[in-house]
């Protein structure tokens, strides 16, 4: 009807975004579109939210300056460095995005590609698929978290989640964000060269964007040295890629176990080639149950918006204060 707000979905129409959306505004699919230009053209001066269905769904400013009555941009995931925030906030437009709803998922998945790292777990039960067992048992693992203290890059909602974990795990943890966290007892390190000179293991789990580009090089995999392991939850631009790659295979460190590229969903052949790391397809909060909240979480901070009721869960470059309105 001609008074619901009419939104953009760009990417896939997942049936939890659809079926939210549906009652509530008037809903044009991108993804349908045969010639995208023209559809966008058709429905430029309408367009009041904006719904992402991935993160690799790139949202610039170029793109959201097509839609003069733009006012807010909810996006699918907690990391939105596919989303110019910045450029939004400046110019009164409303950026959300899934926090919390994932928290545990993401943890658990990092528990898991550290231990599959540590432990060369993925490569034993390709041992035992390719029938070698029968031949030789799989080699014990020249890894062991035993010995090992985790340094965590990043120690927000997910980072709390993983250390709670190696908590459990009797594995002990010190961190490096830009400030010290009030209420963590682990160990902070202003410096992330000096704390990867003092563990052998280094869990990345910050934002991307420019602030932690490449925040992980050369000199930090050095001082990490010939036992460390490199595990990047993060983003793929917090690594520099190519001198992961150079450290591989000069085994300046031992392995890495990597969630996520520089460029996905292509991944270096390189990195393909090496039997001593770990790679996962983006598989952080991928499960049926989480991402149905994420989705869900993209739905209810539009329909709160439209509602007059301000945003669910902005993010913090938004021109929003709660209870107060745009600024
Ligand atoms: P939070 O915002 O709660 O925490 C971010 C942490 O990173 C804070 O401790 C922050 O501390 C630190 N940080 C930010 N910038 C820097 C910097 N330049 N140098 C050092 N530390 C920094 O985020 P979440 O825990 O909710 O999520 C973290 C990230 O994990 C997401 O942004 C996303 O990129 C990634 N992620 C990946 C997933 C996957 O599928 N692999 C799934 C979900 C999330 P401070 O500000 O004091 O520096």
């Amino acid at each position: 009807t001609a008074d619901k707000p009419e939104i953009l979905l760009v990417g896939t129409a997942k049936p939890v975004i659809v079926g939210g959306l549906d009652p509530i505004a008037t809903v044009h699919r991108m993804i349908e579109a045969e010639d995208p230009e023209s559809f966008l053209a058709a429905i430029a001066e309408r367009v009041r939210g904006i719904a992402v269905a991935y993160t690799a769904n790139r949202i610039d400013a170029a793109f959201m300056q097509r839609f003069p009555r733009l006012e807010i941009v909810a996006s699918f995931g907690v990391g939105y460095d596919h989303v110019d925030a910045a450029w939004a906030g400046r110019n009164g437009i409303v950026v959300t995005n899934t926090p919390e709803v994932l928290d545990e998922e993401v943890a658990d998945t990092a528990l898991g590609l550290l231990l599959c790292t540590v432990r060369e777990l993925p490569q034993a039960e390709r041992h035992l698929r390719a029938g070698k067992w029968a031949e030789t048992p799989y080699r014990l693992s020249r890894a062991t978290l035993r010995d090992r203290t985790v340094g965590l890059v990043g120690m927000g909602r997910i980072g709390r989640a993983i250390a709670r974990r190696l908590d459990a795990f009797r594995v002990p943890v010190v961190y490096h964000t830009r400030r010290p966290v009030a209420d963590v007892p682990y160990r902070h390190y202003p410096s992330l060269v000096a704390m990867a000179r003092d563990v052998d293991i280094l869990l990345a789990i910050v934002p991307g964007g420019e602030a932690t580009r490449h925040l992980i090089d050369a000199e930090v995999l050095a001082a990490l040295g010939p036992d460390g392991i490199l595990i990047n939850m993060a983003r793929g631009s917090v690594v520099d890629e190519a001198a992961l790659i150079r450290a591989l295979q000069a085994r300046t460190i031992l392995s890495a176990g990597l969630d996520v590229y520089a460029t996905e969903p292509l991944v270096p052949a390189e990195l393909i080639a090496m039997e001593h790391v770990v790679l996962f397809p983006h598989l952080g909060s991928g499960s049926v149950h989480t991402r149905a909240r994420m989705d869900q979480l993209v739905v209810d901070n539009l329909a709160s918006w439209f509602a007059g009721d301000g945003p669910k869960t902005p993010v913090p470059e938004t021109p929003w204060r709660p209870g107060g309105g745009a600024v």
